[in-house]
């Protein structure tokens, strides 16, 4: 059997697959099993910023499997101290304690727990459209009826109110909530980006009634949106940060950042055996490194700024809307999507979905404008009536 077959007879079956077995990466490139190529605008949802088998990363990986692969938090370790302090460097504000974990929908699972203990209060208010990943709590949070339904009941205390619109929140937050969760940029959601004015105002809101303002900016984070994290361009400094995807190149790896309204959690309170672990905070610290090196920030709203322009002026029926921060663009259709990035996969682009009707761009910030002239080209050939029926 080949891959393709092996993987349908012996996987769980949850995930809804593409037809095509990918078998190598390079920088913003992808290729088959047939020696084919693709122009990568999906970077495995937004985990390869740095593009794929980055020499740096590679380099990081080889040096420490032959050092120390695993270190529990019990003992100190010298790469998970240098991540730790750099990542405090880096994060906005007073977010300068961390707790490392394997995943984003762990950062979220963590900071539910360290914001009830930090108030003492139960309540979590999240929003419609928001996704926070697919653990209990982090799915308690996350919106969509299709991927909480089935799981029923889930961890009681968390309510939905509309995103961007303030007056939801002011009328949903109380004494007894003890955070609010909210993503920037509404990701899995179909790429909506909140108002300034809303999240400064959210901000305040918290802040005045005593809740601790989560961020989620798993996707967002890490140079996606224009800036390393989205909340910068905001103007806001929430309680707790969580991240993960692009934060080790691939290697598993989340964290959650803490400010200073988080009280001293516990000893004991949390943990993870994996989290922390000298491999991904060796790979952590090799991405930092990309980062500076490689001016990969500035290259996000650069290269974001002019292919959100270059997206906006397609002349198209099927496409509503164009929207999007940095290289985190959404294209809303007025036709369901998923033929189309079946289409462009054909084209040798490959692009996600978010939600039934919009197209997801999330390219290396490696992508060079070259390679996003040819996306272009192709998306606009695409997107017309007579390709998809
Ligand atoms: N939060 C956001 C905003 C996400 O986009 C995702 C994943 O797509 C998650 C949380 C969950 O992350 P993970 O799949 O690593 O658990």
């Amino acid at each position: 059997m080949n891959s393709m077959e092996l993987e349908s007879r012996y996987t769980s079956g949850v995930y809804g697959k593409r037809p095509f077995t990918m078998v190598r990466g390079e920088g913003a490139t992808l290729w088959d099993e047939n020696g084919r190529s693709y122009i990568d605008c999906g970077a495995g949802i937004s985990v390869a910023n740095v593009g794929h088998s980055h020499p740096v990363v590679t380099a990081a990986i080889t040096s420490q499997a032959s050092t120390l692969l695993n270190c529990p938090e019990m003992f100190y370790n010298d790469q998970r101290a240098q991540f730790l302090s750099r990542l405090a460097a880096i994060l906005p504000g007073d977010l300068d304690r961390i707790f490392l974990c394997n995943s984003g929908t762990e950062a979220i699972e963590g900071a539910i727990k360290f914001a009830r203990l930090s108030t003492g209060r139960s309540e979590v208010i999240s929003t419609v459209r928001g996704f926070h990943g697919r653990t209990m709590g982090a799915l308690s949070a996350t919106h969509n009826k299709k991927y909480r339904q089935p799981f029923m009941p889930l961890i009681s205390g968390f309510s939905h109110v509309p995103f961007n619109k303030i007056e939801a929140m002011e009328t949903a937050v109380t004494d007894q909530t003890a955070a609010v969760i909210v993503e920037i940029v509404q990701g899995e959601g179909g790429v909506r980006p909140g108002s300034r004015s809303y999240f400064q105002a959210l901000r305040k809101l918290c802040a005045d009634r005593g809740a601790l303002l989560i961020l989620d900016e798993v996707q967002t984070g890490y140079g996606r949106t224009g800036s390393m994290f989205a909340c910068e361009q905001m103007g806001i400094v929430p309680d707790i940060i969580c991240l993960g995807k692009a934060i080790a190149a691939g290697v598993p790896m989340g964290a959650i950042g803490l400010g200073g309204r988080v009280t001293d959690l516990p000893k004991g309170s949390h943990g993870s055996t994996f989290g922390g672990n000298p491999l991904a905070c060796a790979v952590a610290n090799a991405v930092l490194d990309i980062y500076e090196a490689e001016g990969l920030v500035e290259r996000s709203a650069q290269l974001g700024a002019r292919l959100l322009e270059k997206l906006q002026a397609i002349q198209s029926p099927i496409i509503r809307d164009v929207r999007g921060m940095g290289l985190m663009i959404g294209i809303e259709l007025r036709q369901r999507v998923m033929p189309f990035v079946l289409a462009l996969m054909a084209e040798g682009i490959v692009v996600l979905n978010a939600g039934p009707n919009v197209l997801r761009l999330l390219p290396p910030l490696v992508i060079s404008e070259a390679e996003l002239d040819v996306v272009v080209e192709r998306i606009t050939a695409v997107l017309q009536p007579e390709v998809v029926g």
